[in-house]
C-alpha cells in the first residue's frame, strides 16, 4: 500500500524562499509584530529601551515583548521553552529575525518590566475604546485566584506555629528524659543502651527548628499579618472554591459587557471585601465617566465600599449575602423589622418601637452602627422567638444603610441585568483558566505577578480582538493607532490638565502616556 511520502532529508533546495515568504499574510504573528512596533516602549518605561553606546548592546525590549506575547498566545510561558522555541519555531524566527535570547535574558525581561507590561495592556484597552468596542455602560468586577509559587507547607499562621512548637517541646522532653535515664544507668555502671551522641544531634536540630518558628512568630507580630509565607512572602492562603484553600493571589478584574473585554486588572493578596471602591474608581478613570453600573458578587458586599461607589456617582449591583445573625424564629429576623426614617426608629414584628440614643459604635474599623432597643422586650410574649439576649433585642443599623438599601433596590429592579454578571466576567476567566490552563502564576511577589497577569490579559485581548474584528480589521486598527500616535500633537496645557486629573489614581504612570490612554 502506498503512503504519502515526505521529501528526502538530503535533498538540496535550489530555489530558497525568504523568511517573509514563509509567513502567510494573515498569520497572527504579523499582528504582534505590528502592534509592538506601534508602542513607544521608551515612554512605557521598558528597561533597555535606551542603552549606553559602550559594551555589548542588549536585546531590544520590543523583540522580547514580541516573544512573550507570542508565547502567551500559544500557551508557552516558561523561559526555557521560549528559548527553545526561538531556535525551532519558524513563526518566532520571523518575528525575532532569528534572534535567540537565552532563558536568563528572557526571564529578566519579565521580572524587570511588570509596570511597562501593564501599560501595554492599557494601550490595547485604549485601542478598544477608540474602536468603540468598550460600551462603558455595564462593568462586571470580580476576583479570580491564581495559585502562587509557595506550597501550603511553607505558609504559617499563629496556630500552626503553636502546634509545631508544642510538638518540638514534647520531642525535646522525650529526648532529655532519655538522656537522663542514660546518665543514671552510666552512673550505676550499666550500659545506657542508647546512642547519646545521636540524641544530642537530634536535640540540636529541634532547637534550630524551634528558633526558626520563633523567628516566624516574631515576624507575624511585627507585621500584624495573620499568616506568613516563606517562599513567596506576598502570597496568601485563600479559598479557591468552597472550602478548598490554596496559596494564591487574587486578581481583581473589571470587564466591560459590550464584548466581554477586560479593561483593568490588579494583583492583590486580599479577599474581595474591600476591593470594590478602588476597582470602580479605576474603571471610572479608564472609561472617562461615571455613567455606568458595576455588577459584583456577594463577596464584595461591604457598606463602606458601596457608599464609596455611590459617592463617585456610580450605580452598584452587589449581591446581598445571607443574614449573618439569624433570630431564633426567622419571622423575627432583622429584615422583618420596619425602619421609619422620619422618627429614626424600628418597628418589631410585635408592633413595638425600638429607639436609638443616636450614638455610633465602631464595628471593626470600617464602619459604625447605631443601636435600637425597646423596654417592651422585657414582657414580650414572643421574646423566646426573637432573641436569647439577656437584655432584650438590639437592632444595629450601619451608617451606610442608605447605600446598602439603594443597592438592594437596584438589584431587585434589574434582575435580568444582574443575571448577566457571571457570563460577562466568566468569559475571560473561563478562557484563561479552563481553556488555556493559566490557573497559576510563574512569578513571586505582587508586582512581578502583575507582569505575568499583564501578559495573560494582553494575549486574551489579542485573541478576542482577532475574533471580533478578524485579522484584517485588527491590522487596520493597529495601523490607525500608529498614525494617531504619529499625528497627535500634545500641548503642554493638555499634559498639565491630564496630570492633575489622574494623578490621584495612577500616580506612578508617566503623565504623557496617561493622556494617551485616557483621552477619548
Ligand atoms: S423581643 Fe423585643 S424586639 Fe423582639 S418582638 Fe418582642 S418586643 Fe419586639
Amino acid at each position: 500500500m502506498d503512503y504519502i511520502q515526505g521529501k528526502p532529508r538530503s535533498q538540496i533546495v535550489l530555489i530558497e524562499s525568504s523568511m517573509e515568504e514563509k509567513i502567510e499574510q494573515d498569520n497572527p504573528v504579523r499582528l504582534i509584530d505590528k502592534f509592538v512596533d506601534s508602542c513607544k516602549l521608551e515612554e512605557l518605561g521598558f528597561t533597555h529601551a535606551k542603552h549606553a553606546p559602550e559594551g555589548r548592546p542588549p536585546y531590544h525590549p520590543g523583540d522580547l515583548l514580541k516573544l512573550y506575547i507570542y508565547g502567551y498566545l500559544n500557551r508557552i510561558r516558561t523561559t526555557r521553552l521560549l528559548e527553545k522555541e526561538c531556535k525551532r519555531n519558524l513563526e518566532l524566527m520571523w518575528l525575532l529575525k532569528e534572534l535567540t535570547p537565552d532563558h536568563n535574558t528572557i526571564a529578566n525581561f519579565r521580572k524587570a518590566n511588570p509596570k511597562a507590561i501593564k501599560l501595554v495592556f492599557r494601550r490595547m484597552v485604549t485601542m478598544c475604546k477608540r474602536l468603540d468596542l468598550i460600551g462603558g455602560k455595564v462593568i462586571a468586577i470580580d476576583g479570580t485566584k491564581l495559585r502562587a509559587q509557595n506550597s501550603k507547607k511553607n505558609n504559617y499562621n499563629q496556630r500552626k506555629i503553636d502546634d509545631h512548637l508544642a510538638y518540638i517541646e514534647s520531642r525535646l522532653h522525650e529526648y532529655l528524659d532519655a538522656l537522663d535515664i542514660a546518665d543514671a544507668a552510666e552512673n550505676m555502671g550499666l550500659d545506657p543502651e542508647i546512642d547519646k551522641k545521636k540524641i544530642q544531634e537530634k536535640i540540636a536540630r529541634l532547637n534550630d527548628k524551634k528558633q526558626q518558628y520563633k523567628k516566624l512568630e516574631q515576624e507575624l507580630i511585627k507585621t500584624g499579618q495573620e499568616q506568613i509565607s516563606t517562599t513567596d512572602p506576598e502570597s496568601r492562603k485563600m479559598p479557591i472554591r468552597q472550602n478548598i484553600l490554596e496559596m494564591s493571589y487574587n486578581i481583581q478584574t473589571s470587564v466591560d459587557d459590550k464584548h466581554c473585554l477586560p479593561i483593568d486588572f490588579k494583583t492583590t493578596n486580599n479577599n474581595d471585601t474591600h476591593a470594590m471602591g478602588n476597582m470602580t474608581a479605576r474603571a471610572k478613570s479608564i472609561i472617562g465617566h461615571n455613567e455606568f453600573t458595576t455588577l459584583l458578587d456577594k463577596g464584595y458586599h461591604t457598606g463602606s465600599e458601596i457608599n464609596q461607589c455611590h459617592e463617585m456617582g456610580v450605580e452598584t449591583m452587589v449581591a446581598i449575602p445571607a443574614l449573618s445573625t439569624q433570630a431564633v424564629d426567622p419571622a423575627y429576623n432583622v429584615d422583618q423589622f420596619i425602619y421609619h426614617e422620619e422618627t429614626d426608629t424600628y418597628q418589631c414584628p410585635q408592633g413595638n418601637i425600638l429607639y436609638t440614643n443616636g450614638s455610633l459604635y465602631d464595628k471593626g474599623g470600617d464602619h459604625r452602627v447605631k443601636q435600637y432597643k425597646t423596654k417592651a422586650c422585657k414582657h414580650c410574649p414572643a421574646r423566646a422567638h426573637c432573641t436569647k439576649a439577656k437584655n432584650g433585642r438590639i437592632i444595629e443599623r450601619s451608617e451606610f444603610a442608605e447605600a446598602i438599601l439603594r443597592n438592594k433596590l437596584a438589584i431587585e429592579q434589574n434582575k435580568e441585568l444582574y443575571k448577566r454578571r457571571q457570563e460577562i466576567v466568566e468569559h475571560p476567566f473561563g478562557t484563561i483558566k479552563r481553556q488555556w490552563g493559566f490557573d497559576y502564576t510563574l512569578m513571586k511577589g505582587k508586582q512581578k505577578v502583575d507582569g505575568d497577569v499583564g501578559l495573560i490579559f494582553i494575549a486574551y485581548l489579542f485573541t478576542r480582538l482577532m475574533n471580533i474584528l478578524g485579522m484584517k480589521g485588527l491590522m487596520e486598527a493597529i495601523s490607525s493607532l500608529i498614525s494617531l500616535l504619529i499625528t497627535q500633537k500634545l500641548t503642554l496645557k493638555h499634559l498639565i490638565i491630564e496630570f492633575q486629573r489622574s494623578q490621584r489614581i495612577f500616580s506612578e504612570i508617566n503623565p504623557l502616556y496617561r493622556y494617551l490612554i485616557i483621552c477619548p
